[in-house]
């Protein structure tokens, strides 16, 4: 494997003779055809590496990796989280479904902060009564937050995020920054640093940590540096005109990354130069980089599929567009583009770079030079280890792509299969949030114990359910609809006895699909998904309807079973 993936030192020769690319990637390493033939196309490719050294520059500006939440919005991938959370980090999540995941990867409840501008008060309460961080930016919402928590102590930390009047913002201006500049003036973030001591003097409850988040894609220090002055100085007010006490300043993310030559941005050490000389030794602090910490460690490979000219334009459509890449569709975020061998595709002349999509602004290279293009070429997209799974779709039908892991030595593993439309990923079949920190932790059951937790009914009982099809009929082609009826000595149907109706009827169905008359064969299903509408009362008639999908012979599909009886 190490080898196969890896070009030839023969190949890296002969490119340092050609017009060589000024800067050196690491994904200029590797053998993207090879890569391609295994995995297939579109594929993620994240180098653990640069993830790993990315935060080692956070850490030198922080002191400890526990300082640092990445926030999940940014890449939801329970693969990387994993490498995060084994280094000790914590996550910035806003929702519930972050919360799963971040706990999926074992970031401990004092480690997960959760913000929202629509915060869910319950799972708030949840969090600090278990010791996590909530951050508030709205009076109603404390209010709310007071009234639900009462007297009750909690072990958490309350964090208020505030928007100051800041006079940097960014540098050179970009069509994203609409976006992006989540710290402005009027955004719906945060509280306006004016209202904060009215605000802290209103409230019974605790706060012990401020928070502020500039914005994505910032191109300088200084929006940093001043952001951090104001909170020094605020502290310095609350501290001298509220019960509060500050020990914890969450400074948030924001630092952006180049997506083009010509862009300048700081990197993660001059932005820890400029800010460690502020520090002070009174407060820990905190930050949730996204971007800078995500951005530049994935790389999308797509392919050709089309090679067409309009009027003279030539076009290249790739298998892979605004269904993963609507940053830069639609948001204006520059992508570069970088053929197999390793160069750049021009940023100027008559042709184009499209996704796939029906949809005409469905452009990821807008001006390019696409001679020597052909169909069945690999193109490799840079940077979009941030904010492009997260905000994926399924227009037209389009599924996530598979990721691939890389790191220094080149050793690979698939960390997620590609989506199949017929299976709803892992997320599905995640636990509804966890109250005990010790449901995290793996533990093995004796015998007696398991007895005891069992159903009586559906381990022994149920198995005297009988039941009976009604109005069979066959709609169109694997499409059937059917009542049943269930005589049990309870008064729902048990889910053992669904499955039992349920695989009875796909056999029936499989072999009329077949066009049978009688079952003469084995019948044999991989998959099936069963949704109820209610618990359903047993000595009564429901409709049923089934559909019969033939099996998905995707190039990966063995793989992605050994993921899941592995990965889940
Ligand atoms: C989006 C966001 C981040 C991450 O921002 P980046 O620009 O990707 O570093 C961090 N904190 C909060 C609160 C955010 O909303």
């Amino acid at each position: 494997m190490i080898n196969q993936i890896t070009k030839s030192h023969q190949a890296n020769l002969e490119t340092e003779f050609q017009s060589s690319p000024p800067k050196s990637y690491w994904f200029q390493q590797l053998d993207l055809a090879e890569i391609a033939r295994q995995y297939s196309t579109p594929l993620y490719i994240t180098n653990r590496a640069q993830i790993l050294s990315n935060l080692q520059a956070f850490k030198n500006i922080l002191g400890e990796n526990k300082y640092i939440y990445f926030p999940v919005k940014v890449n939801p991938c329970l693969a990387t989280f994993k490498i995060l959370a084994e280094q000790g980090c914590g996550a910035d999540c806003a929702s519930s479904r972050e919360i799963q995941l971040a706990r999926l990867a074992g970031i401990p409840t004092s480690q997960l902060s959760y913000y929202s501008p629509a915060p869910d008060l319950s799972l708030a309460v949840t969090l600090l009564q278990d010791g996590g961080n909530v951050i508030i930016d709205s009076i109603s919402k404390v209010t709310a937050l007071e009234a639900q928590l009462g007297n009750i102590p909690f072990s958490g930390k309350l964090f208020l995020r505030v928007n100051p009047p800041l006079y940097n913002s960014y540098g050179a201006k970009a069509d994203y920054q609409k976006h992006t500049s989540h710290g402005s003036l009027t955004s719906q973030f945060g509280l306006p640093t004016e209202e904060v001591l009215p605000f802290l003097n209103a409230t019974k409850l605790p706060f012990s940590g401020l928070h502020v988040h500039v914005g994505t894609q910032m191109d300088n220090v200084e929006v940093f540096q001043e952001s951090l002055d104001v909170l020094h100085e605020l502290c310095d007010t609350i501290h001298a005109l509220t019960h509060h006490i500050i020990t914890d300043l969450n400074l948030g993310g924001g630092l952006g990354i180049p997506t083009q030559e010509e862009d300048q941005f700081p990197s993660i050490t001059e932005l820890g130069d400029a800010l460690k000389s502020k520090f002070r030794p009174e407060f820990t602090y905190k930050m949730e980089p996204g971007n800078a910490l995500f951005g530049n460690a994935t790389a999308l490979l797509t392919r050709v599929v089309t090679r067409k000219s309009t009027r003279g334009k030539g076009w290249a459509i790739v298998d892979v567009g605004s269904d993963q890449l609507l940053k830069v569709t639609l948001a204006g975020f520059a992508q570069e583009i970088f053929r197999a061998d390793g160069t750049v595709l021009p940023k100027s002349g008559l042709d184009s770079v499209a996704g796939p999509l029906c949809f005409a602004g469905d452009v990821l290279l807008p001006e390019t030079d696409l001679r020597g293009v052909k169909e069945g070429d690999l193109l490799l997209l840079p940077n979009n280890g941030a904010y492009c799974r997260s905000i994926g779709n399924h227009f037209n039908g389009y599924s996530e792509p598979a990721t691939l892991i890389v790191d220094d030595s080149q050793e690979i593993g698939l960390a997620y299969t590609s989506e199949d439309p017929y299976w709803e990923p892992t997320i599905q079949s995640f636990q509804p949030y966890y109250r005990e920190e010790s449901d995290l932790f793996p533990k093995t059951f004796s015998d007696q114990q398991v007895e005891n937790i069992r159903s009586v009914y559906l381990n022994k009982q149920c198995g005297k359910d009988t039941y009976s099809f009604h109005d069979f009929t066959r709609v169109a082609k694997g499409h059937y609809e059917m009542s049943i009826e269930v005589d049990s000595p309870v008064a729902f149907i048990s889910l053992p006895t669904v499955i039992r109706i349920i695989s009875d009827a796909a056999v029936a169905v499989t072999i009329d699909n077949l066009g049978l008359a009688e079952k003469n064969i084995s019948v044999w299903g991989s998959r099936s998904t069963v949704s109820l509408n209610s618990i359903l009362r047993s000595k009564r008639r429901h409709r049923l309807s089934l559909y019969l999908t033939p099996m998905m012979n995707s190039s990966n599909s063995k793989k992605q079973r050994a993921y899941r009886l592995t990965g889940n």
